[in-house]
């Protein structure tokens, strides 16, 4: 056979983030025979991956990346060499939001997968399989197309472009890339398109059912990406505008999910209300999706999106203005104890995270914010809040609530739920004492529907939980 249907032996993942960290880890894990190495620009990043304190967290990501680094699975910034050595390229760089020039606000900024084009298209000497990972806006295949096209200077070596998003979710990333729904890969209707393809979905298929393993056209596998996001975040938006009828009209959200749930053609997943999404993806995508509308001239397809993003803004204002309206309308000078600073549980990620929001605009009105969130450094709270001299940092639950006036709940952690073990109105957090040492009334704002609103109205907290009527 020719080595362009030979079986993947060396991969390069070029971005060592949130994405490619676990993705090729995970893969270096279940394919002991395929060498993997990671590389970044960032040298911070690649030493944390070498080290024992690595960059991100996710539940079991620890214990598959030292059972193959060193062995299969290599992280550096020798970018080069790990690009020249490969059969397969994965970019998977980061692909924010434009925040300057033509589409700025909406577009996505692809400067750093042209830059990982470029390297791919000047340094290989062998044919290679060059698969986008990073989200990335429908067609880009054809601008890495014509990048690589113009750049490579060698003939004999032949690029295939897939398209093979990501759709792990932070917090869950090792379950979601070991168990996955499926895998999407897209190719172009061509011999060597489809040779490539089958090469790819070889390698899942160490691991992967085959029934799970999609290939579809390449515009297709890039536009899916954005669509399952936009529909995701849609469906955020849709139950916080649901939670938003519930606080006026006494019926409770938890309540209407559930009775929607059970309605096979929704299903239960995502209709958990609460301070809407965070994320670095879902907002960023919905932009993407936004901007090519508006590209096309589908002013109300852009519209009708837009709309999932107005939503997802009144969510939390809305929330931050119900914590000073409870509080007597202001909340100058009052401590306040903001539990959870992640975007979501089981993460350190706190990009886009609605805590900060929350955190922000209690800050402006004068509050002394002191944050606990068990995964998010001092550090990180200081890049998101540095320019408020009233942010504090707190290392436990309690010390972030001693002489409070209100908790305030933005992350869905487990430890700061009612301990299931040892029955519904006995808590994890000792809520009891918590209560003692709080200033009165003694507020709770439950952001995430997570706590026990009778069990903490018992105890004398008055307490506000989001789509769930008025606080008592
Ligand atoms: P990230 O910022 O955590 O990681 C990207 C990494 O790429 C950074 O470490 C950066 O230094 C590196 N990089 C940039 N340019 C480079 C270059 N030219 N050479 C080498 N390294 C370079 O981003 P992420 O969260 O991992 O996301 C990556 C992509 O995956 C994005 O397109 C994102 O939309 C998508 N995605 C993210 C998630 C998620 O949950 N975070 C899920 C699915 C898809």
């Amino acid at each position: 056979p020719s080595p362009r249907s030979e079986p993947i032996q060396s991969i390069c993942c070029i971005g060592a983030g949130y994405v490619g960290g676990p993705t090729c880890a995970v893969l270096a894990w279940k394919c002991p025979n395929i060498c993997v190495t990671i590389v970044d620009i960032s040298q911070e990043r690649i030493d944390a991956w070498n080290s024992d304190e690595l960059p991100i967290f996710e539940p079991g990501l620890e214990e598959i990346v030292k059972s193959r680094r060193g062995k299969n699975l290599f992280f550096s910034t020798d970018i080069d060499a790990a690009i020249i050595a490969a059969d397969l390229v994965f970019v998977s760089v980061n692909t924010p939001t434009k925040t300057r020039g033509v589409g700025a606000g909406y577009a996505a900024d692809l400067q750093y997968v042209e830059a990982a084009t470029r390297r791919i298209a000047l340094l290989s000497t062998k044919s290679k399989i060059i698969v986008e990972k990073s989200t990335v806006p429908c067609r880009t295949a054809e601008s890495m197309r014509a990048i690589l096209d113009a750049t490579s200077p060698r003939p004999g070596v032949h690029f295939d472009i897939l398209s093979n998003p990501e759709f792990l979710a932070e917090g869950t990333a090792v379950q979601d890339l070991l168990k996955p729904d499926r895998i999407l890969i897209g190719a172009l209707n061509t011999k060597s398109g489809k040779l490539a393809q089958d090469r790819l979905a070889n390698v899942y298929a160490t691991w992967v059912e085959r029934s799970a393993i999609i290939t579809t056209g390449l515009w297709s596998s890039e536009l899916t990406k954005l669509a399952a996001n936009a529909l995701l975040a849609q469906r955020i938006s849709s139950i916080s505008s649901l939670a938003a009828i519930c606080e006026k009209t006494g019926a409770e959200i938890d309540e209407v999910a559930r009775g929607c749930g059970k309605d096979s053609r929704l299903g239960p997943h995502f209709l958990k209300a609460g301070l809407g999404f965070g994320g670095s993806c879902f907002q960023k995508d919905i932009f993407n999706l936004i901007y090519l509308a508006e590209t096309f001239s589908l002013q109300p397809v852009a519209d009708y999106w837009r709309q999932v993003l107005v939503m997802n803004e009144w969510t939390k204002a809305s929330f931050s203005r119900t914590i000073i309206r409870h509080m007597f309308s202001t909340v100058s000078n009052k401590k306040i104890a903001l539990l959870g600073f992640a975007f979501k549980k089981d993460t350190g990620d706190t990009r886009e995270s609605p805590a900060i929001s929350i955190a922000r605009d209690l800050l402006v009105e004068g509050a002394e914010v002191y944050i606990y969130d068990p995964k998010v450094s001092e550090r990180n709270m200081r890049q998101c809040l540095g320019a408020f001299s009233n942010f504090h940092f707190s290392s436990s639950v309690e010390a972030a609530a001693l002489n409070a006036s209100a908790v305030v709940v933005a992350t869905d952690w487990d430890e700061f739920k009612p301990s299931s073990s040892s029955g519904k109105t006995a808590a994890a957090i000792d809520w009891t004492s918590i209560y003692a040492n709080m200033n009165r009334p003694a507020f709770v704002f439950d952001g995430r529907g997570i706590l026990d609103t009778a069990a903490l109205q018992n105890i004398g907290f008055k307490v506000h939980t989001v789509g769930r009527g008025n606080l008592v």
